[in-house]
């Protein structure tokens, strides 16, 4: 019993977010608000460099396994998909809704592969790419059912259609076994083999559905990616407490590698650290969550800033560049779903 919980203590439990780069942020909005109908759940700057923006687009909360965030550089260049990489990101949707998203991207002039079956039938895939060329997935799942509060209901997409959160992520790899040992550290088994792509899955979480699995891609020919525009630049990991990051922390270290302290990110703490593979991981804390700062109803709606920029808000917003925010995600201008 105590062993279990101690192991426990070590273990991530599901996917917290994918950060990637974008160009524009206009064109970045309206794509996953407007096309996937996602929510813009907090507009602020890259704390890091505060006249970048920092989109988060989730569920109605941004929970945990639903967020995918961008920095938009508009200047930098077009990154390089390889190894050492997340190269997709993949959304879980309902098993019948494939034919919607077929129409829906047909409509809009996205360029989609699939229909794809995997893993013995059960898994339909539709793979897209965003404007800036960033790999995707719908996944059709009947996982889909357990996953109805991740669906944003005040969104541009029905109930029987709408996004559930993340499926899973893809990592590109040269080989998989040292991958392996650090998700096995972090509670992932792998679970079955479909060519070259390795299926990790969370194996004792107190979660019980979604954003559980890892795929991990052999892809040893392939050159090392680069970060850039329409690439992933991190995937995080969720843990339920600052305690249990602290201990996954002190585990990675046993291991041999090398993260960073505890950084502050306001809507969660964070911990980075490069996986053998070249991935950087990111073990970020459930709480605060996106409400700290900002009513459930008025996320999204205005440029948040943590209290050491506030001081210089008026600068960051004319250097900023101008954006239009979705104002209402019923309504549905630019691109709309003629089948819908
Ligand atoms: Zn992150």
């Amino acid at each position: 019993m105590r062993k279990k919980y101690m192991n426990n203590k070590n273990q991530v439990s599901g996917i917290h977010h994918v950060t990637a780069i974008c160009s524009n942020p206009q064109k970045n909005i309206d794509f996953y608000t407007k096309l996937l109908g996602l929510r813009l759940v907090k507009l602020t700057v890259n704390f890091d460099d505060p006249t970048t923006y920092h989109l988060y687009y989730g569920n109605e909360v941004g929970s945990p396994g639903t967020i995918l965030t961008f920095f938009p550089w508009s200047n930098a260049p077009k990154g390089y998909i390889g190894s050492g990489q997340a190269i997709t990101t993949s959304f879980l949707v309902p098993q019948n809704s494939i034919d919607f998203w077929k129409d829906r991207l047909k409509n809009n002039d996205i360029c989609f592969e699939g229909p794809l079956k995997r893993f013995d039938n059960e898994e339909q895939v539709i793979r897209l790419y965003d404007p800036d060329g960033l790999e995707l997935e719908l996944v059709a799942h009947p996982s889909a059912k357990e996953n109805d509060e991740r669906f944003w209901k005040d969104g541009p997409i029905s109930y029987e259609n709408g996004i559930r959160g993340f499926y899973s992520v893809s990592l590109s790899e040269e080989g998989y076994e040292h991958t392996s040992k650090i998700l096995k550290e972090m509670g992932y088994k792998m679970i079955s083999n479909e060519g070259n792509r390795f299926r990790f899955q969370l194996e004792d979480s107190q979660y019980t559905t979604g954003a559980k699995i890892l795929d991990v891609l052999c892809l040893p020919y392939t050159p090392h990616g680069m970060i850039g525009i329409g690439t992933v630049h991190h995937i995080a990991f969720r843990t339920p407490s600052d305690e249990n990051q602290k201990s996954i922390r002190e585990n990675i270290i046993k291991i041999g590698l090398n993260p960073t302290p505890v950084i502050d990110r306001t809507y969660f703490h964070s911990v980075y650290f490069r996986e053998p593979g070249g991935v950087l991981f990111e073990i970020a804390t459930d709480p605060p969550g996106f409400t700290v700062d900002q009513k459930v109803q008025d996320l999204g709606k205005m440029l948040m800033l943590p209290q050491w920029l506030e001081p210089i808000r008026e600068r960051l917003e004319k250097v900023l560049p101008k954006i239009q925010l979705p104002k209402n995600n019923k309504d549905n201008p630019i691109v709309r779903n003629k089948t819908a």
